[in-house]
């Protein structure tokens, strides 16, 4: 099955929810950057959450979202970038954590985040300014901390739950949530309603790991409500790092930064932290970035 979000109105559009599943994202992160099962976990959740505001915010081509957590755990910095296309990509500082399950038997993501540190959210919405929201983290399981920025920096309701199944040899078994939205104007009666729904919910990882598909894990939620299914958005792991955009960041340090790196290395290597290609420069490729600078070739 591959990857994608699904969006719905519930309670005559008062409530928007999103569901996603997300395996394959995860699978692909996990492999680029070898997390262990904590970090993938910790990883995987902020994803998937961004994936989820992505899909809610951004509108149109060249919007752009970028998640930072930072908290006091072993995992240090989690930094994730998404678009209105559904791309995503992120990685996780520490991505060989590998601490014992919480008291639920669950992967102890907590333990990874940490319980204290900033939540921020930075969006590029093609205007002038970005927009900039930062919260503390209040949980360090994500998707309170998801839920929590969502209420606290934009003044949405809502809920957030996010989930990552890692198998013993280390490969994502599933990896998926959901996102509910109040909209305003939306009356007691229905706030009561949501309420209740969420009070029973089972846990996000059981619904994950028992395969439902996005649309049927709104339909657990909202058991037995009328939904209005909107479109689909496919969602994937995808990075837009160049050997181009490498270059250009080269050609900042300095004829005699590069001249250097010629000199001493006779070549550099580069390597994307958000999806860890390599790219290498070899010396005639530093000749050429030089004489860019120097104007010595056209
Ligand atoms: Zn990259």
């Amino acid at each position: 099955m591959k990857d994608y979000i699904t969006k719905a109105l519930v309670y005559d559009g008062y409530i928007r929810a999103y569901a996603i599943n997300a395996t394959e994202t995860v699978t692909e992160a996990q492999k680029r950057h070898d997390t262990w099962h904590s970090s993938s976990a910790a990883l995987g959740r902020a994803l998937i959450g961004t994936l989820l505001l992505s899909s809610a915010d951004l509108k149109t081509d060249g919007d752009r979202l970028t998640v930072k957590i930072q908290g006091n755990g072993p995992g240090g910095a989690i930094i994730v970038d998404g678009d209105a296309n559904g791309n995503v990509k992120g990685y996780i500082q520490n991505p060989h954590v590998s601490i014992p399950s919480n008291e639920h038997g669950k992967i102890d993501v907590r333990g990874v985040v940490g319980t204290e540190g900033i939540f921020s959210v930075i969006k590029d919405l093609g205007l002038k300014e970005p927009f900039s929201g930062q919260v503390p983290i209040v949980s360090g399981e994500l998707g309170e901390d998801f839920t929590y920025y969502l209420a606290a920096s934009e003044q949405i309701p809502s809920a957030v739950g996010l989930s990552v199944l890692v198998d013993k040899d280390e490969t994502i078994k599933a990896a998926g949530g959901f996102m509910i939205q109040v909209l305003p104007g939306a009356d007691e009666v229905v706030l009561a309603k949501l309420e209740e729904r969420l009070a029973q919910l089972p846990r996000v990882s059981d619904l994950i790991d028992s395969g439902k598909t996005p649309e049927e894990l709104l339909e657990v939620i909202f058991e037995g409500e009328r939904m209005l299914f909107l479109e689909e958005q496919p969602v994937q792991f995808s990075c837009d790092c160049s050997k181009e955009k490498f270059s250009r960041a080269i050609l900042t340090l300095g004829t005699s930064e590069i001249q250097a790196m010629i000199d001493e290395d006779q070549g550099a290597e580069t390597v994307c932290s958000f999806c860890n290609n390599k790219y290498h420069f070899d010396e005639s490729d530093l000749t050429d970035l030089i004489e860019e600078i120097t104007g010595g070739k056209k």
